[in-house]
């Protein structure tokens, strides 16, 4: 058989399957709408935004702009839907939801080579190239079928703590220290609190404004994860004997044991970007970002992202994918959206391209490919395969993921710079690689 079955007609899937079907291959994709709806879809139609309308900042200073001028340039469906339906929301590509919905819709079933089946898909075809794209809202038969695939490293909520930007740190009040010198080496940044500090920084967490759960989102608490706020309003000492515990940490300045810390744990190799461990949270953007900012050697920094807290489905993409989007065990299936760890509407139909784009090369017996780590699909691709398999967590495309620039580049030429090389980087890939870009369809 050489048709390629998709599973789940959202973001990802519907890039999937129109790549694919753009090279010439025949696709099955399997939506289980309006038979089924998760507890955030409401649209009977494919490629739904379940929340905001926005796919983010359009500029080219954001990596999420840039990752949606590759798409474009790569011929994307979702991106011709986006330019196609585009409401006015200042330096935001915003959508009108309804018709970004209704364009993909039409421009799928209109497509000789994609038969869509509506209905949920509950057992995994047993030969040919299967793309696996329903969602962070997976249904639950599906979820326990992908369980044979992927062992324990599937997941089904995430607890996304802030990173900061390595270079946006106060250094000076910042130590490099593991518990009693211990562990992986030095391997831990610390922000020491004194007990005025502590006692400031629990009260501001109770003030704090915070993101309501949804209905199906309750249960969160239960995973033994807990938001750090929720540990706040526990107990004032709670924090202390948890991720703040200070026990075994020296401050170099004062020779003493602080009252509390915050860690900091790199995120990526080159160690510029760092993790706020175990500072999971449901606190509003605006707050996170006042709040952690009032920690020693945070006042200055730069939130590569947020914290956040979410039902949703995703397996352990550094132990379980190649960076073509392939399931490491089993080659014939591919992995796309959402559930590959990447996180948003832009990076789910980024990874929905490539997925597509592999697949239909696999059928016609061409190697699949990679994209160049300096472009913002590769960065994130490299990213999400090879994070520490240890604490993954779903992320989404930013600078802090691309490769150093060499030389010594003005901060404030860095993201023009990195923009321009990935962008001629890309058209390289396109040119040679033969990912046979073109003109948005
Ligand atoms: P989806 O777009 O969800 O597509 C999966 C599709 O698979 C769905 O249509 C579903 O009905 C179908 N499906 C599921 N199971 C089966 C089955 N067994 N058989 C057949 N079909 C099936 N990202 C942002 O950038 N901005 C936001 O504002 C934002 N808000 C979000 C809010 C919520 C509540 C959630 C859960 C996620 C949000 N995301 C947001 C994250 C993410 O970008 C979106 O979920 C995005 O839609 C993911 O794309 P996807 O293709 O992986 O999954």
């Amino acid at each position: 058989d050489e048709r390629i079955t998709v599973i789940g007609g959202g973001l990802a899937g519907c890039e999937a399957a129109w790549q694919a079907a753009e090279r010439g291959v025949p696709v099955v994709l399997h939506e289980m709408k309006p038979e089924r709806y998760s507890p955030a879809h409401q649209l009977p139609g494919l490629a739904e935004l379940v929340c905001s309308n926005s796919l983010r900042g359009e500029s080219l200073e954001n990596a999420v702009g840039l990752l949606k001028e590759e798409l474009r340039r790569c011929g994307s469906l979702f991106m011709a839907a986006a330019d196609a339906t585009r409401v006015p929301a200042g330096g935001a590509l915003a959508v009108d939801r309804q018709l970004f919905s209704a364009y993909v819709t039409a421009r799928i079933e209109g497509h000789p080579l994609i038969e869509l089946r509506r209905g949920e898909v509950t057992e995994l075809p047993a030969t040919g190239l299967v793309v696996i794209a329903s969602g962070p809202l997976t249904s639950e038969l599906l979820a326990e079928r992908l369980r044979a695939l992927t062992g324990p490293d599937l997941y089904f909520y995430d607890a996304i703590a802030p990173i900061v930007a390595a270079d946006s740190l106060d250094l000076t009040t910042v130590f490099r220290a593991s518990r009693y010198g211990k562990g992986d080496g030095d391997d831990y940044l610390n922000c020491p609190l004194d007990e005025a500090g502590y006692e400031r920084f629990v009260d501001e967490l109770l003030a704090a404004e915070k993101v309501p759960a949804k209905e199906f989102e309750k249960v969160i608490h239960f995973e033994g994860c807990m938001p750090i706020e929720e540990m706040a309003a526990r107990g004032r000492e709670t924090l202390r004997f948890g991720p703040m515990k200070p026990v075994g940490l020296t401050d170099p300045r004062t020779g003493r044991e602080p009252h509390a810390v915050v860690q900091l744990r790199a995120e990526d190799r080159a160690g510029t970007m760092f993790n706020l461990v175990g500072f999971q949270t449901k606190l509003t953007w605006p707050e996170q970002r006042r709040i952690f900012r009032l920690l020693p050697g945070l006042e200055r920094a730069e939130f590569v992202r947020l914290g956040s807290m979410h039902r949703n489905t995703f397996i352990n993409a550094p132990t379980l994918l190649a960076p073509t989007f392939q399931l490491q065990g089993e080659r014939r299936i591919f992995f796309a959206g959402q559930i590959t760890g990447v996180e948003g509407y832009v990076e789910s139909a980024g990874s929905g391209f490539l997925a597509g784009l592999n697949a239909a090369r696999l059928v016609r017996g061409e190697a699949p490919l990679v994209p160049p780590p300096a472009t913002a699909l590769g960065a994130l691709v490299a990213h999400i395969t090879r994070a520490d398999a240890r604490h993954f967590q779903p992320m989404n495309v930013n600078y802090g993921l691309f490769p150093p620039l060499p030389g010594k580049v003005k901060k404030k030429d860095r993201r023009q710079l990195l923009a321009a090389r990935a962008l001629a980087e890309l058209e390289q890939w396109c040119e040679i690689g033969g990912a046979a870009c073109r003109a948005p369809a």
